[in-house]
């Protein structure tokens, strides 16, 4: 599966994009998708869009993009993800909160 790049500019800066998308075995262009595992966060990989299809076979065509990450690079990417989903949580907490003093309020107004 020797693929190669090619850097191309986004909005985000500069990416690296697959120049040949592999074909998987249901013979369709494999989807480039982010793994967001604990073992490979953020590592790009092909798979293929059946892969959880109910109405064609799955298809478990799987081949990664990235190179391994560096164990130094995981570890700080999770920290940080855990840090964001920490972060996230408590907003929802909060929102929960104040939507419910909300209609408490409206509750009280109204009657
Ligand atoms: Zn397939």
């Amino acid at each position: 599966m020797e693929g190669g790049m090619r850097r191309v500019a986004t909005r985000m800066g500069e990416m690296e994009e697959p120049i040949a998308i592999p074909i998987c075995g249901c013979g369709v262009p494999a989807h480039l998708r982010t793994s967001w595992s604990n073992d490979n966060p953020g590592r790009r990989f092909f798979g293929c869009k059946n892969h959880d299809s109910l109405v064609y076979q799955p298809c478990r065509f799987f081949s990664w993009f990235d190179p391994p990450m560096p164990p130094r690079a995981k570890v700080v990417l999770l920290g940080l993800l855990k840090r964001i989903r920490a972060n996230e949580v408590q907003r929802k907490k909060e929102r929960i909160f104040w939507i419910f003093i909300i209609i408490l309020c409206v509750l009280l107004i109204l009657y």
